[in-house]
Parts: structure tokens; sequence; C-alpha cells
């Protein structure tokens, strides 16, 4: 494996890769004719391809770069099971059942995943850990409080509110103002709980082929000729699985997708000692912040893995490591002295709507636009969407019916996004 080092001795790749490379299944000849093709190794395109397979499906998952090299190798580890949207905001636009519908699958989808990784024995580090969620200020922490109190009948989850003066309890940073403990989410290391879906993948009798890039589609009787960089596929069913990385390649996606960049850096790992004062419990930590920051210790307890939004613009992750670090260091400076070991960035697949979509258009099966929340979302997404390819119809979902929106002159270059970042810190600030 190779690694990039800087001058100042960090690497600019994901840390999981450390421990999990980026696996390169021998790819032998990629055969002329598939009855599934899936575009995109990730959670989504895997989760889908286990499902065709093992069901005998003749399956084949492609990807333009290393198996699992786009998000599903390199986020944050945190998995909440929530959509973005509350239930009022749901309800207004789609009405009570619907919201309702929605904010309960996909929450369910949470108890999917923790089921799914424990019958099929994945190796990931997956812990029903909690997370504190941190208030920024007071006002977000009154917030916070009335969120608690006023939980909508069916859909109340325990939530343990921690007052600033006790909040040592959880963190030690003067940052922030008190919070609110989800008891529910969990975590896991992203490229173990990726390898172990290869594996179930190729298990089930899928193939597997890295490196080989979608670069034309073209309909025709027997379903898709896909043209690729390693020879041309003609397939009954095809699936796009690209998110964040979805191109000109499927142009009706890309005009719905938002790819936003997040940016992630790891510590050097020291003693545990250290971060146990800073982070007392195993939780995973975000803030109220619309630029949010999130973070958590490693596995073993040694490091910190940090990740946010830090530049107007999307960078090198190299670039705005000194911005990331400052954040960082805003939230514990107690780590002025620790160094950064690993540094990285993915795109990740926003939609107009904040809802994550699912669904065909012209014959073309997706799933897509997680908004952040994809470990649990993609999963159950990607297992739906191969379960519906198969006609079963119990696999519907609640999302099948709302309407994957775009905007007008909106070709999928997020050109509003700096004035967005720019607005959102105003009002990080203020609000
Ligand atoms: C820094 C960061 C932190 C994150 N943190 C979290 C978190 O803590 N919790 C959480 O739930 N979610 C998090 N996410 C989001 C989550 O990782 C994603 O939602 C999820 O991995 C999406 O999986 P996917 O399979 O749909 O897409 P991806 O894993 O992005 O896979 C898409 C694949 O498609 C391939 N591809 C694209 N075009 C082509 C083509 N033409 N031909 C062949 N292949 C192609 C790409 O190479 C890529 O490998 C984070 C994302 C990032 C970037």
């Amino acid at each position: 494996m190779t690694h990039s080092f800087n001058s100042d001795g960090f690497k600019a790749q994901p840390y999981w890769w450390d421990e999990t490379a980026r696996m390169d299944p021998e790819a032998g000849e990629i055969p002329a004719k598939t009855e599934v093709l899936v575009i995109g190794s990730g959670y989504t395109g895997l989760n889908c391809a286990i499902q065709t397979a093992r069901s005998g499906r003749q399956t084949l998952v492609i990807d333009a770069e290393a198996t699992g090299w786009g998000c599903s190798s390199r986020n944050g580890g945190q998995i909440s099971g929530e959509i973005k949207p509350d239930y009022a905001q749901l309800k207004k636009g789609y009405g009570a059942d619907k919201a309702f519908a929605l904010i309960k699958e996909a929450r369910g989808a949470l108890d999917w995943l923790d089921g799914f990784i424990d019958s099929e024995s994945i190796d990931c580090e997956f812990r029903r850990c909690g997370r504190f969620l941190a208030a920024h200020n007071p006002r977000q922490f009154r917030k916070l409080l009335q969120t608690a109190e006023n939980q909508p009948r069916g859909l109340e989850q325990p939530l343990r509110i921690v007052e600033v003066c006790d909040q040592a309890s959880e963190i030690d940073s003067e940052f922030y103002h008190g919070g609110v403990v989800i008891e529910r989410h969990c975590s896991l290391d992203p490229a173990k709980y990726h390898q172990g879906l290869v594996r179930l993948a190729l298990r089930g009798g899928a193939q597997v082929v890295s490196h080989c890039r979608a670069e034309g589609i073209e309909r025709n009787s027997s379903g898709f000729r896909v043209t690729t960089s390693r020879g041309v596929i003609q397939t009954r069913d095809l699936v796009i699985a690209t998110n964040g990385y979805t191109s000109h390649l499927t142009p009706w996606q890309q005009q719905r997708i938002v790819p936003i960049g997040s940016y992630m850096l790891a510590t050097e790992a020291t003693h545990r000692s250290r971060f146990e004062k800073l982070m007392p419990t195993d939780r995973v930590y975000c803030d109220t912040r619309k630029l949010v920051v999130y973070f958590h210790k490693s596995a073993d307890g040694r490091r910190l893995i940090f990740g946010g939004r830090v530049s107007i613009f999307e960078s090198d992750p190299v670039k705005s490591l000194p911005a990331l670090r400052r954040e960082m260091l805003r939230i514990f400076p107690q780590l002025e002295d620790v160094r950064i070991s690993h540094t990285w960035m993915g795109y990740v697949g926003y939609t107009f709507d904040n809802l994550p979509h699912i669904g065909s258009h012209d014959g073309i099966h997706y799933a897509m636009g997680y908004c952040g929340s994809g470990i649990c979302l993609a999963s159950y997404f990607g297992n739906r969407l191969g379960l519906q390819l198969l006609g079963r119809q119990d696999a519907n979902t609640a999302f099948n019916d709302v309407s994957f929106q775009t905007r007008p002159m909106y070709k999928g270059k997020p050109w509003f996004l700096a004035s967005a970042v720019r607005y959102y810190r105003l009002s990080d600030r203020f609000l």
C-alpha cells in the first residue's frame, strides 16, 4: 500500500486505511453480460449486490477507483439513523402520516443495521455507544431542552439532558454549553464494515471489480449497454450507487445531488488517559452548529478522529488541515502539543429536500442523497433496493414515492456553496 506523507509527517489518506487497506479484488475478465450491474462499490452498491447475488442473480459491482474508495471508507464512523428534517418540517411538506412514517423508518434502519452486522458477524467495532450532542451556545441548549420535552407522540426516544455544570462527565471542553445524550446512536470502523460487505458480496456470488469506470449508458431492448474503461457490459438491471460522486454519466441523478466536501483529521496515538479525561465516555460527539463538527476517540482510545467543514470553497485536505486543526483546538485547547497523523476528505451527497432518495428513473435504479447519515441509510437503502429488484413488494420504503427534487439551472456543480457556507458561519455565530 502506498502512503503519501507530507513534510510534517502526516498521511494524506483516511486513518481507517492503515488497518484496513482498500481491497482490489482479482478482476479477471469482466463479463460481457450480466443480470445486475451495480455502479459504485460503497455501502449502497454492496448491500444491493449482496441481496441480488444471494438470490442467484448474476451480479457485477464496478468502481472507478479501488473498492469502497468513496465515502464508505472515509467517513466519521458515527451512526444515527436520523434524517435531517424534523417532524414539524416534514409534516408541513408531506402531512402528519408521511412525516411519521419517514422518521420511523429511518430510525428503524438503525435497528436493522445493528441486526444485520450481528447476524452476518461483520467484525467492525460496532458499538451502541450513544452520542453527546453539544450546544454551541445557551440559546441552542434551550432549544435542545424544548426538543427533548416536545418529542412527537410515537417518535419519542431516550434523550438525557446534560446541564453545563455537569458537562465534564461527558466532555472536558469550555466551548460548549451543555447538551443532550442520545443513547441509541452508535459507532463503527467504516473501512472494516466496508471490507465485511465486500466479503459478503463475494461469498454471495457477486463479482466486484475495481478500477473500472462506467463511461456511457445506452438503453436497448434487453436492458442497458454500459461502456466502461475496461470494456462493454450488457445488463438487464442497472443500479446507480455513486452518491456524492454522481457524475454526468447519469445527468438526471447528477442534477439532484449536491456534493459537499467534508474534511477529517486523526491525531497521532498518545496515552489513553489524555483522551479519557477529555471524553470520559466512549460516545460519539457532534454539536448544534450548522457547520457541524463531529469527533470521537479511536477504538483503541489513543487518538481523536475529528471532522467538519472549515473551508468556504472545496479544498485539498492538506491545505485545509491548519483550519481544521484550529477548529479542534477551539474545542480542546489541551491538544495543542498533539501532532496530526492523518488528514483526508470526501464528498457527501446532499439533496435539495435534505432527504435520502430511492427509486428508478427511465428504468435505472438508484439510491443516494443520505445527507451525511449514510452508514445506516446507504446500507438500508442498498438492501431495500436489492430486494426491490427481486420483486419483493415488502421491500418498498416510505421514501419510494417521495419526489426527488432538483432546482432550475442546477447541473450538479453547487455554485451556491460558498455563499451558503458564509451564511452558515454567520448564523452559527449569532443563533
Ligand atoms: C468525511 C466524511 C465523513 C462522513 N461521516 C459520516 C458519519 O459519521 N456517519 C454517517 O452515517 N455518514 C457519514 N458520511 C457519509 C457516508 O460515508 C456516505 O453517505 C456513505 O458512505 C455513502 O455510501 P455510498 O455507497 O452511497 O457512496 P460511496 O461510498 O461514496 O461510493 C460511491 C462510489 O461510486 C464510485 N463511482 C462514482 N462514479 C463512478 C463511475 N462512473 N463508475 C464506477 N464507479 C463510480 C466512486 O468511486 C465511489 O467509490 C461521511 C462522509 C464523508 C465524506
